[in-house]
């Protein structure tokens, strides 16, 4: 019973994906890259952070599905949602929901090409399926590379900011927050820890 409470507190109630303080405690386990493995970590349960991808995927005009179907029909939604990134990513990835209509994807042991090709994958997944009483719905997707050293709030701060581009530019869209600073699309952004405000 105690260890179904431990579960319980990990995961979002409403999709049962996990939730975001197991983000950010699973995000602290894992080592940088090129250092070693906490001490009584096995290499199993703390996967390297080198190639993971972090994604955060935002639904379209949410707002408009609870305005219009009411709130009900806007979390079974949701739940199709964490359904749908079940069936598309792997069972070695994290799925996560952050809160409201926000979804957070950890693809572990991939390429650039490889990550966009799951979160493309996902896209067109939502963009195809058809939601009961709501009929079509899209997301925006925005993701970036994990780097060491750095906390979860940094690395979700860069997918965010190519959720935005997305958003800003038609939606149903996936963006790579690299490929976007490459082509100048964005302007790299400050690393805030580094910054000194006193
Ligand atoms: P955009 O395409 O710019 O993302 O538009 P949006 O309407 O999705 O974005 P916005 O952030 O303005 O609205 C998100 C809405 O999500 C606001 C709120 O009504 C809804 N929401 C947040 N949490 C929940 C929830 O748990 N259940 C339901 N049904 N709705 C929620
Ligand atoms: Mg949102
Ligand atoms: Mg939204």
């Amino acid at each position: 019973n105690h260890l179904a409470l431990l579960d319980y507190s990990e995961r979002d109630t409403l999709t049962g994906l996990l939730n975001r303080k197991t983000f950010d405690a699973s995000y602290f386990a894992q080592p940088a890259r090129g250092e070693e493995l906490p001490a009584g970590l096995e290499l199993r349960s703390a996967p390297r952070l080198r190639n993971t991808w972090v994604g955060v995927i935002d639904v379209d005009r949410f707002k408009s599905i609870n305005d219009r179907f009411g709130h009900l029909i806007g979390d079974e939604v949701l739940i199709l949602l964490a359904r749908l990134m079940r069936a598309v990513f792997r069972r070695t990835d994290g799925l996560y929901r952050f809160g409201g209509e926000e979804f957070v994807a950890l693809v572990r042991n991939a390429s650039a090409s490889e990550a966009l090709k799951v979160f493309e994958r996902f896209r067109r997944a939502t963009a195809a399926f058809s939601f009961p009483q709501v009929g079509r719905l899209t997301v925006s997707v925005g993701f970036a590379e994990a780097r060491g050293g750095e906390s979860p709030s940094d690395v979700i701060g860069r997918a965010d900011e190519a959720v935005y581009f997305a958003k800003a530019h038609g939606r149903n869209q996936v963006h790579d927050y690299a490929a976007l600073i490459a082509r100048g699309a964005l302007e790299a952004r400050a690393n805030v820890g580094e910054v000194e405000f006193f």
